[in-house]
């Protein structure tokens, strides 16, 4: 979820997925639908030839090693900032990039089948519980703790953040506004990754050392990513060259 407008070209030009050419991302944007057609247009005269092999090769199938789930927010789109191609990320985005907890009852578990179908069909072998700053949904799980819910539907979602918001209020009752929706992003992903666990194949996977799950949040404001070392529960950024 996006907070606040911000920029209409900025939005624009960083909403694509997937890389970019240089000729499409400083040309000015028709809005709308048209902004749509535009984008596709230059997908499938600048990107799609290089790709037509690998796309007939998908065809087949897709077999990626990793799944991100990201939020839907326009900013955090994962193929851009992972340079990730057809075929290697199997995205699943929702509000505030939330993993529910293994759950027998309801009927539309989106996230949940997602990550059933990652794991048991796929076999993926790394999940990455991708979150990022200003994030809309914590914000809003963080409103309706003072009595201001955000809709019908996102609040009762973004209440699976609520044990991360309350472990954060209770250990830091004097962070500001700002201090506060940041560690509660970061305390979300350590929990969407406990959630995680409850998945019996996750675990089964895991125990087998077929799989890894992994955290990290992104800065928008500075494009920088952070990535959780899971044995001190500490987010440290990425070096930029190796
Ligand atoms: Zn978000």
């Amino acid at each position: 979820m996006t907070v606040g407008a911000g920029g209409k070209d900025a939005a624009l030009g960083a909403d694509a997925d997937g890389p970019t050419d240089e000729n499409a991302r400083t040309r000015p944007m028709p809005d709308g639908v048209e902004r749509l057609f535009s984008g596709y247009r230059q997908f499938r005269e600048h990107l799609y030839p290089g790709l037509a092999r690998l796309y007939d090769q998908l065809a087949q199938g897709q077999a990626p090693k990793v799944m991100v789930i990201a939020c839907a927010d326009s900013r955090v789109s994962p193929s851009m900032i992972f340079s990730a191609g057809p075929g290697e990320l199997f995205t699943v985005r929702n509000v505030a990039n939330l993993v529910p907890p293994c759950e027998a009852g309801g009927l539309y578990h989106g996230t949940s089948a997602a990550l059933e179908f990652a794991v048991t069909a796929l076999a993926i072998e790394h999940i990455v519980v991708f979150g990022h700053a200003q994030c809309g949904g914590i914000a809003a799980c963080l409103a309706a703790h003072e009595g201001l819910p955000a809709g019908q539907f996102i609040t009762p979602w973004v209440d699976l953040a609520a044990p991360a918001r309350d472990e954060v209020v209770a250990a830091r009752p004097d962070l500001t506004p700002e201090a506060l929706q940041y560690e509660v992003e970061l305390m979300s992903i350590r929990h969407s990754l406990r959630n995680l666990a409850t998945f019996p194949f996750v675990q089964e996977a895991e125990g087998a050392r077929r799989l890894t799950l992994h955290g990290a949040w992104f800065s928008v404001a500075s494009g920088e990513l952070h990535w959780l070392d899971r044995r001190t529960g500490a987010f440290s950024v990425v070096a930029d060259s190796e």
